[in-house]
């Protein structure tokens, strides 16, 4: 009856041995920095680029040192000044408004909805009354926004956007994938996220001009040539000379153990999503669960998932959580006064001058979140929805926890 879960949320798989050869291959030469090439050798960086923008349909790709680095480099790279108000989604993860103070904007938060998307009556009020020219937008723990219905208000309003696609490399909106709706989108390939190197993130755009601003703030020197997957040559006339050098580059290294894995990446969404509807089906008609209804138009890759308590009271939350965490099962809580661990909240991030997010805030209090590395099996996720079942039936009906 109270069986326990033993499995480990943050373990991610071994890398996969071709990546391991490469790293080995890459060490064995010495030339870790992306621009030491011998004659006519491509960097395994610019190769990345290369394969990424493919993968994503883009014109052009920029290695990076990590998620929030390209962020803060696509911003600048499409002109926002310092100053200049940002909007962006009021749940979503520090190097979000992090990445936005960073190129010295104003973060303007949208409330979300119960789907964990933007609230488009929201964001078309503080369109208004911002006058925000960007809008970064955060496809948070993957759910995706009506893209379609997004870019309208959005292009109307001559607001430009930047996708954050941290949580859904891979994914679509009405079969176009996520990150080609903006201007630009970038990607993280740090340790939680669908790719592993560390740390480490990925730019895309189809315009030239902002990625040629790009290259020259990761620190390209005067060897943008090198890059295969980069803007044209001529559209660094200028914009070598203009641009300053804010040093952000991907090494080798990393590249060398990021291409085997976008080579399988398929695979691993379809193994993700496995596990997502595994939970899923366990966790339906739950007393006191609301499970986020995902729309046909969405093509997910979930490597978490979210659920809703709304009706909970802070400390009926805090007991699910914590007979859930004695049965091995840890869930995040987005409600919670103080930031934890990876977990925070608009009103923690004291630099962002005050907002008010009734909406959000309310959501955020029922709103818990699990991780599903795919180190867990089928089985293992089973066992987890069981557990958050049982626990939040019985809190539900206010019986007391199991003793022992
Ligand atoms: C991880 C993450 C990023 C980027 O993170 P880095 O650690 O800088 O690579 C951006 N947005 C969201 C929502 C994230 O979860």
């Amino acid at each position: 009856m109270h069986e326990k879960f033993t499995g480990n949320f943050t373990q991610q798989q071994p890398l996969p041995e071709e990546a391991i050869e490469a790293a080995v291959r890459v060490m064995r030469h010495g030339r870790l920095h992306r621009y030491n090439v011998v004659d006519g050798e491509i960097a395994e960086t610019a190769a990345l680029e290369l394969e990424f923008a493919a993968f994503t349909g883009a014109k052009y790709c920029l290695a990076v040192a990590s998620g929030g680095y390209a962020l803060t480099a696509a911003l600048k790279a499409a002109g926002a000044k310092p100053d200049e108000k940002v909007l962006t989604n009021a749940f979503t993860l520090a190097p979000v408004p992090g990445a936005i103070a960073n190129a010295g904007c104003e973060p303007v938060f949208v409330e979300v909805t119960e789907q964990l998307v933007m609230d488009f009556d929201d964001l078309a009020l503080k369109i208004e009354a911002s006058g925000a020219r960007f809008l970064m937008l955060s496809h948070m723990r993957g759910h995706i926004a009506d893209m379609d219905a997004l870019m309208a208000i959005c292009e109307a309003a001559e607001v430009k956007v930047i996708e954050d696609c941290a949580h859904t490399m891979g994914a679509e909106w009405n079969g176009i994938s996520s990150g080609r709706h903006g201007i630009a989108a970038c990607y993280s390939t740090q340790t939680f996220k669908h790719l592993n190197s560390g740390e480490g993130g990925l730019l895309i755009s189809d315009d030239a001009e902002l990625m040629a601003r790009a290259t020259m703030l990761s620190g390209s020197y005067m060897l943008y040539d090198r890059h295969v997957a980069g803007a044209p040559a001529e559209t660094f006339a200028d914009i070598r000379l203009d641009t300053p050098n804010c040093s952000g580059r991907m090494d080798n290294l990393r590249a060398a153990i990021l291409r085997p894995q976008l080579a399988r990446l398929g695979e691993q969404c379809e193994a993700w999503n496995a596990r997502y509807r595994r939970i899923e089906s366990g966790l339906c008609n739950v007393s006191g669960l609301k499970l986020i209804n995902r729309p046909e138009k969405e093509a997910y890759v979930m490597s978490s998932f979210q659920f809703l308590l709304p009706d909970f009271p802070p400390n009926a939350v805090l007991e699910v959580v914590g007979t859930c965490e004695k049965r091995g099962v840890e869930l995040k809580w987005f409600g919670a006064d103080q930031p934890t661990g990876f977990t925070s909240r608009h009103d923690s991030w004291r630099y962002v001058p005050r907002q008010q997010l009734p909406q959000t805030d309310r959501i955020l209090s029922g709103l818990l979140d699990l991780r599903l590395p795919l180190t867990f099996s089928l089985e293992d996720c089973d066992l987890i929805a069981t557990i958050i079942r049982q626990e939040v039936e019985r809190v539900f009906q206010g019986d007391p926890a199991p003793q022992g």
